[in-house]
């Protein structure tokens, strides 16, 4: 069974591109089934690569290797899982030392839509696209063997993206047993429990390590207004570093009641840390609106970029937090703002960052940039794979 793409379609496949896009496709023959692996031919008939057909989605089919002579079996995955577990060795995360990090990061790690995050000895799997429908088995088989010590794995394909696969969402516990109460990892010094069952995503956020760290480093003697805080993750951190106070804000009630039971079980009771259970949107506007001012904000909102279609909608979205959350700055006062929407780049977020002070007449000054952890590499024929970037900016005490 193979696809044939169209003449000069063949392009982003010779450098490496992990995707076909319905549009390059000329003709598919053999009736493929969803998900099922399909040879990918150029217009003369060349081989290009093997990939997992998706009859549903935009994107017609997903690379598993761009080598003819390669088979996509066991010993296929059991080779990717190794690799994704080297480049984690090397940059120090592995079952032994850290105990939560990501392990498969998609099409970063040559797994396309195979998401696959490790918390103390437990695996949360997303599975994204069609081609594990019918490599879901042999995948939990080779992580059984590489994690002889794996508790439990558990599916989250509960994901929005599943649709536009035309895949049903589906949460299940592939193997071993998931605990019911949430499962408590570590994180930089702090204990942060993760409710694998039906806690966002996979669980929980591991790409905002760094930035989580570098707040608690910064948030000393600072009142600090954590919006879209999730489970408390950047609060957390700010109380540890002996902030004046926090405000972690969310709009759901339980993840805030996963945030509280996270500042107890690390003992941060006394430090002053309030919850505010609101929309991030409306909050700015009554802080604004009683004339509150915070030395630290952190903005890490969901992503608001589903498509491309949705970038200038998006693009508003964050200018208007930005804008709120930059006039609420005392002097001398700092923004960590992120977005974690692939479709709005680095380039257009700094824009609308900096259209943000402007017009709320600060001048803002970045003092430095983030992005996504170590252990969610960007491969680097697929610029997509970087999603998440977040400036720290600096509203100093004298104002033009
Ligand atoms: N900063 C967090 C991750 C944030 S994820 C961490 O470090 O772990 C985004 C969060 O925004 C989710 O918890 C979601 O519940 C919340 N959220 C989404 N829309 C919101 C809104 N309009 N107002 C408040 N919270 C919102």
């Amino acid at each position: 069974m193979h696809i044939s793409l169209l003449p000069s379609r063949e392009k982003s496949l010779l450098r490496l591109h992990p995707w076909v896009f319905s549009g390059a496709v000329d003709k598919v023959n053999g009736n493929p089934k969803l998900g099922e692996n399909v040879e990918i031919v150029d217009s003369k008939g060349n081989f290009l690569a093997w990939g997992a057909y998706s009859p549903n989605s935009q994107i017609r089919a997903r690379v598993w290797s761009f080598e003819r002579n390669e088979k996509i079996d066991k010993d296929f995955f059991v080779r990717k899982l190794k690799r994704c577990l080297e480049s984690r060795s090397v940059m120090g995360f592995e079952p032994k030392g850290a105990n939560a990090f990501r392990l498969a990061n998609a099409e970063n790690d040559f797994l396309p839509g195979c998401i696959i995050d490790y918390y103390a000895s437990y695996l949360s799997v997303q599975l994204l696209s069609a081609g594990w429908e019918i490599f879901r088995g042999i995948l939990v088989e080779c992580l059984m063997e590489i994690f002889p010590n794996c508790k439990g794995i558990i599916e989250r394909s509960d994901s929005s993206v599943r649709i536009k696969e035309g895949l049903e969402p589906q949460v299940k516990i592939l193997a071993g047993e998931i605990p019911q109460n949430a499962v408590e990892i570590e994180e930089n010094g702090l204990k942060i429990l993760v409710d694998l069952h039906s806690g966002h995503k996979t669980g929980y956020y591991l790409d905002q390590r760094n930035a989580r760290k570098r707040i608690g480093e910064l948030a000393k003697d600072k009142r600090v207004l954590n919006c879209f805080c999730y489970t408390g993750g950047f609060g957390l951190f700010a109380a540890k570093g002996g902030s004046k106070f926090v405000r972690q804000v969310d709009v759901s009630a339980s993840a805030l009641e996963l945030a509280k039971q996270n500042a107890a079980l690390n003992g941060l009771e006394s430090a002053e840390i309030e919850y505010a259970e609101a929309d991030v949107f409306t909050h700015l506007r009554k802080c604004r609106d009683k004339g509150e001012t915070f030395d630290l904000i952190i903005l890490d909102p969901p992503k608001f970029a589903e498509s491309t279609s949705q970038v200038e909608k998006a693009a508003k979205g964050y200018k208007d937090i930005n804008l709120l959350a930059i006039k609420l700055l005392a002097p001398g006062g700092m923004l960590a703002t992120f977005s974690c929407s692939g479709h709005i780049s680095a380039e257009l977020f700094q824009k609308i960052a900096a259209d943000a002070a402007v017009d709320a007449k600060r001048q803002v000054q970045i003092l430095e940039s983030f992005r996504q952890a170590q252990d969610h590499p960007v491969l680097g024929s697929f610029p997509e794979g970087m999603y998440l970037k977040g400036l720290l900016l600096f509203s100093g005490s004298e104002q033009i």
